[in-house]
């Protein structure tokens, strides 16, 4: 695996930067401030580099997607050679090219439980839209046209395009765009650290679920559609829910006729240590959203599974007008295909289950230790490490936001790339991390936690 070594002109490049590139979720005018963004230019295995060639152990996967590593070559190669035989051609009008329709059938094969159909897209927010679209038709199609409400959780995140952004749950980011649409609610999200009480665990778990079934009492069942949520929520602050919690939803949501949506963009493809996240935690939804981990980030492209009782009346029902140019994308879906040929051969799913998870568990478990660390969450290869000022009342630093920024700041001086989400800093390493490489990265996010500790606390 050799990484190309482009000789950029760094400070040119972030000149041209801070001029004319508006960056997603990015504080803008910092970036201009500070003369242009972060330049990573070359990466291998679970360490990314910058354009001074400072090394850093990338905790986060690039975004919580390149799941199996850096410098594939075998990906490069795939892309390569569907390049040459076929770059481009549409899925509208019957079009299909052969890596589109074996990734539908792959996936249908991996996620089982009768999600027998799958729809493509190219990004998180697109398939999640796509739900939001394909739910409404379904139920015009059942002859149902009230049910058209959706019930998500706090905290969630569904991606940033407008339906999306409904569903999810960030006041900043509904009050810059007027958001929720009409149609949108949200309940307790089973965050049991912050908001729990002096409940346990999982009766706390069951009173979540019980408030998505106040919910649709509340809204009337004949117009609720359907419940939405992340296995466990990622950019939320790795809300991993007690175990009481997705039984009782998937119960309440037969009971009332509530389609059950899983959004797998970041649970999906081993990240729990499992194929899917909905198997780690015990349920099954009739929908299922999914992305990043699918091509591991290398191209773009999401996808959408349904089972057959939604895919039916759809089929029947002729011509659905939805989709994207690139849906289907066919050097998306060979690079794709060659990334779950990757995860099944290195048996990534089965070493973050019995190998690496246990082992990220208890390491990560270490730095509870730390006088501002309230809680380590984890599930497989996420985790979640939330800071306190007082470890007793599970009291925040204040300003909110202050103590993360502080902490991901000296990650990046010690060579780790640790995300923080609120007040907790998040994880989710490459899944071919090694148990030596576990250890680098606690010892280094240990380092950063007891210098934000000694700068937070002094007086
Ligand atoms: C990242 C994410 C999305 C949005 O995906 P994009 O590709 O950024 O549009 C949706 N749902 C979850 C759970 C995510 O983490």
């Amino acid at each position: 695996m050799t990484a190309i070594r482009a000789n950029y002109d760094a400070p040119r490049l972030r000149r041209l930067d801070a001029a004319h590139h508006i960056h997603p979720f990015s504080n803008a005018t910092q970036v201009v401030a500070e003369g242009g963004g972060k330049l990573f230019a070359h990466a291998d295995g679970i360490y990314i580099y910058d354009t001074d060639n400072k090394r850093y152990l990338d905790g986060m996967a690039g975004l919580w997607c390149v799941n199996v590593g850096y410098g594939r070559e075998e990906l490069v190669e795939a892309a390569a050679r569907q390049m040459r035989e076929l770059p481009y051609y549409s899925s509208f009008f019957g079009g299909t090219t052969p890596p589109t329709v074996e990734l539908a059938a792959k996936l249908t094969e991996l996620l089982g439980h009768g999600l027998n159909h799958v729809l493509f897209a190219n990004s998180g927010s697109e398939a999640n839209d796509t739900v939001v679209r394909l739910v409404r038709h379904f139920w015009n199609l059942e002859g149902k046209p009230k049910k058209k409400a959706f019930i998500a959780r706090r905290h969630a995140y569904h991606g940033s395009t407008m339906a999306a952004a409904s569903l999810g749950n960030w006041g900043t980011m509904h009050e810059q765009a007027d958001l929720p649409l009409p149609g949108f609610h949200h309940v307790e999200a089973p965050y049991w650290y912050a908001e729990g009480g002096d409940k346990d665990p999982e009766s706390f778990g069951i009173a979540c679920a019980k408030a998505i079934e106040a919910k649709i009492l509340e809204l009337g069942a004949d117009n609720v559609a359907a419940v939405i949520g992340e296995p466990v929520q990622g950019a939320g602050g790795v809300i991993v829910p007690p175990k009481s919690y997705w039984p009782e939803v998937e119960r309440i949501c037969r009971k009332h006729d509530v389609l059950l949506i899983a959004d797998e963009v970041i649970c999906g493809f081993g990240r729990t240590g499992a194929w899917f996240g909905f198997e780690t935690l015990g349920f099954k939804p009739d929908i299922v959203s999914m992305a990043k981990g699918l091509s591991s980030g290398y191209q773009p492209i999401s996808a959408v599974a349904v089972t057959d009782r939604i895919a039916k009346p759809l089929i029947d029902a002729g011509y659905w007008l939805h989709g994207f140019t690139y849906s289907g994308h066919p050097v998306a879906a060979a690079v794709a295909l060659k990334n779950i040929e990757i995860m099944e051969r290195e048996h990534l799913v089965q070493k973050v289950a019995k190998e690496t998870g246990p082992y990220f568990a208890q390491r990560l478990k270490t730095l509870e230790k730390n006088p501002i660390v309230g809680e380590v969450r984890t599930l497989g290869l996420l985790g979640g490490i939330e800071l306190v000022a007082d470890k007793k009342t599970r009291k925040r630093f204040e300003p909110l936001g202050h103590a993360g920024t502080v902490c991901r700041e000296r990650c990046l001086a010690n060579g780790l790339i640790m995300r923080a989400s609120f007040e907790t800093m998040v994880l989710s390493p490459p899944l071919t991390i090694t148990k030596a490489q576990i250890d680098e990265l606690v010892t280094l996010a240990g380092r950063a936690l007891d210098e934000t500790a000694a700068e937070l606390l002094k007086k």
